[in-house]
Parts: C-alpha cells; sequence; structure tokens
C-alpha cells in the first residue's frame, strides 16, 4: 500500500469514492440509501495534504455525530 487506506463510510459502511486526486478533488459517499452521504472537499478545507487521511479523520468512531 502506496497511500493511507480510505475507510468506508461510517455511515452506511459502504467504500467512499474518491473523484479527482487525493490532493485536489474530493471523496463521497455513493450509496444512495446512506442517511448522510458525507464528502469531504480537499478545496473547501483548505487542505493540501491527503484527502483520505481527512476523510478517515472525520470517519472515526469518535466523530460519527459530526455531519
Ligand atoms: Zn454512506
Amino acid at each position: 500500500m502506496a497511500c493511507a487506506e480510505l475507510a468506508p463510510c461510517p455511515f452506511c459502511g459502504v467504500e467512499a469514492k474518491l473523484y479527482g486526486t487525493s490532493s485536489d478533488g474530493y471523496l463521497h459517499c455513493p450509496n444512495d440509501a446512506c442517511p448522510v452521504k458525507p464528502s469531504v472537499f480537499s478545496k473547501r478545507l483548505g487542505f493540501k495534504g491527503n484527502l483520505i487521511e481527512a476523510w478517515n479523520t472525520r470517519s472515526s468512531p469518535a466523530d460519527r455525530a459530526v455531519t
């Protein structure tokens, strides 16, 4: 594994989809049945690191309540 592993959506358990690249793009839950369908945008966050890391941080059990 060269990159960080992508965690599943914390709300439905489906694997998130990466659009663009991990440094310039966004991650999004592709499951239409997901109650939250969270997304993480690299530009909105001003995040210059690895988007996958941001998603995984957000997906941690401690952050479940964050929408
Ligand atoms: Zn989901």
